[in-house]
């Protein structure tokens, strides 16, 4: 399996997207080649595995892309974070707060039952806002939720920070300073 260090050589930095002055960590590459997202799920999987997982859940949309396939590798079920309006059942929803303006995520409220360990998988995490809303969702779903993975950390942005002060422990696979 390619090494975390060699996974970081095949994410593709975009500068000034999705505004000026934002540098873009762009996965798209990363996936595109076969050993790169084969060691990605490899390596989030055993991650998940350690962390005693009885399902995964991943947020919509590049969120899908890993944690469906860490779900399959690790033998458990998959729980999709959704966009609002998405789920064709009535849905639990939370709204939080981005930097200009709100976004809500919604799970289908069958999805979990009580008391299991919901490992939380995307692909990057920033603030942090994301991830921490994704864990109350879940949590009020009825998820134990004590570990989130992320194949990309901004640490300069304390997302990982907010989610150990929540009481979730975070695995990512590399940092970009
Ligand atoms: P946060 O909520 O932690 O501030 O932002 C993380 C969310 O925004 C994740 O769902 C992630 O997909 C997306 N995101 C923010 N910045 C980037 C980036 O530079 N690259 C990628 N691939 N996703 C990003």
């Amino acid at each position: 399996h390619l090494s975390p260090e060699e996974l970081k050589g095949l994410v593709r930095t975009v500068p000034d997207f999705p505004h000026p002055g934002i540098q873009f960590r762009d996965i798209t590459t990363l996936i595109g080649h076969h050993q790169g997202m084969a060691a990605s799920v490899h390596h989030l999987a055993a991650a998940a595995r350690d962390a005693g997982a009885d399902k995964i859940a991943g947020m919509e949309a590049r969120g899908f892309i890993f944690g469906a396939a860490v779900a399959v590798q690790l033998g458990v079920g998959f729980v999709p974070v959704r966009k609002p309006g998405k789920l064709p059942i009535p849905t639990i929803g939370i709204d939080y707060a981005l930097e200009y303006g709100t976004d809500r995520l919604e799970v289908d409220p069958g999805a979990i039952g009580a008391g299991e360990n919901v490992v939380i998988v995307d692909d990057l995490i920033a603030t942090g806002g994301t991830a921490l809303a994704s864990a109350e969702l879940l949590r009020r779903a009825g998820a134990a939720v004590t570990h989130a993975l992320f194949v990309i950390d901004l640490p300069d942005l304390g997302g990982a920070d907010r989610l150990r002060q929540a009481g979730i422990a975070v695995t990512s696979l590399m940092a970009f300073e």
